[in-house]
């Protein structure tokens, strides 16, 4: 196993903080959830994992405000003390009906909240988040965020919502323990290696494999001001500041994804989005119209790899969470020994479909 950084985990590593001993994850916030129990049966194999719920806030022009969208948000935005049925007919009412097939992220949003709440919660976030007016994003970005008729303010709507007790640096450094497994850090798999091994998985960006011949996948990159505070910050783990003028998205309280510990002071981090250099760590794939041509030259190359597959989000170029990343591992892995067992040709991607 190589890694070009000097630590395992990707962007999942976690690590206690110097000054503060607080559990932080260096790369941003990854609260575990999903609805497959498969996944969660795998990787509850490796570490203790604590309920945690996510419950984001808001900080808009209007005033702060919990989000997802949901009934206290619905009321204290709007002055109302609607019911759930009632703030149904309110925002259907608000919603812009004329839109039958959202065709991009501001199609949907309007379609789902109407105009006021998309202005307040979605606007500005996303244009500083991706950098993309929201009428060139696709739909399915939205489609993360449930909006409720109810109380809860619950972000994710998994079954299954989770942080390892002792971060997620501790799972990888488990499952790679094993005499069969050699981990080499600080080390850039390039591509005239690949002939040293029998096969290779490969998790990297795809286009850096090809020294970006076909040309450069768009991604979004994030950069983080890191401050240590007294006490409590922001008596919330994540806070997000929609307002296009705030440069940065949200903030996160690192110590809040921990309420099982307790310490006396507090580190935050402020979190900027930026198009992604050729440096850059890649983050989020922006997935236009002209990566997607650039991503269908690159996959016509892997596809002619006798010993490589792709795995993962940045070989596959898809913005996936956690839990889906592992289940298609898990499956992808099923494949591949099934296919080694008969001869027939490894599968190339991942990607269930
Ligand atoms: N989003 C938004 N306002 C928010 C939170 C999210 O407009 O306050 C939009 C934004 O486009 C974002 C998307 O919803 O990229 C998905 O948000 P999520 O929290 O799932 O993103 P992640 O945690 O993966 O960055």
């Amino acid at each position: 196993m190589f890694d070009e950084r000097d630590h395992i985990g990707g962007n999942c590593h976690t690590t206690r903080d110097g000054d503060t001993s607080v559990m932080v994850h260096h790369y941003g916030p990854h609260i575990f959830h999903t609805d497959d129990q498969q996944v969660w049966e795998f990787i509850t194999q490796f570490a203790e994992f604590m309920p945690f719920t996510n419950r984001v806030k808001a900080v808009t022009p209007r005033g702060v405000f919990s989000l997802p969208i949901n009934l206290m948000t619905i009321n204290q935005f709007f002055g109302k003390n609607l019911r759930p049925n009632e703030a149904l007919a309110f925002i259907q009412s608000v919603a812009d009906q004329s839109i039958d097939e959202p065709e991009n992220f501001e199609e949907q949003a309007l379609k789902f909240v109407g105009h006021d709440l998309y202005e307040a919660f979605f606007k500005g976030y996303t244009l500083k988040q991706w950098g993309i007016d929201p009428k060139d994003l696709p739909a399915s970005i939205l489609k993360r965020l449930p909006i409720r008729f109810n109380y809860d303010d619950n972000y994710y709507n998994s079954t299954y919502q989770a942080i390892p007790r002792e971060g997620y640096t501790a799972i990888i450094q488990r499952l790679i323990d094993n005499h069969r497994i050699t981990l080499k850090l600080n080390h850039k798999f390039s591509y005239s290696e690949k002939d040293q091994f029998n096969h290779v998985f490969y998790t990297g960006p795809i286009d850096a494999l090809y020294g970006f011949s076909e040309g450069e996948l768009g991604y979004r990159t994030v950069y983080f001001e890191r401050e240590v505070h007294a006490d409590d910050y922001q008596g919330n783990a994540v806070i997000n500041y929609t307002d296009a003028e705030v440069p940065f998205t949200r903030i996160a309280e690192h110590k809040h994804f921990t309420p099982w510990e307790s310490h006396d002071k507090t580190v935050v981090f402020k979190e900027y989005s930026k198009f992604a250099e050729k440096d850059d760590i890649p983050y989020y794939p922006i997935s236009q119209a002209s990566d997607k041509a650039i991503l269908s030259r690159y996959q016509a190359l892997a596809r002619q790899e006798q010993n490589i597959s792709f795995v993962g989000r940045l070989a596959t170029y898809r913005y996936l969470d956690m839990d889906k990343v592992i289940g298609e591992a898990l499956r992808f892995s099923d494949r591949w020994i099934e296919a080694h067992k008969s001869g027939a040709p490894s599968p190339v991607f991942s990607s269930d479909d």
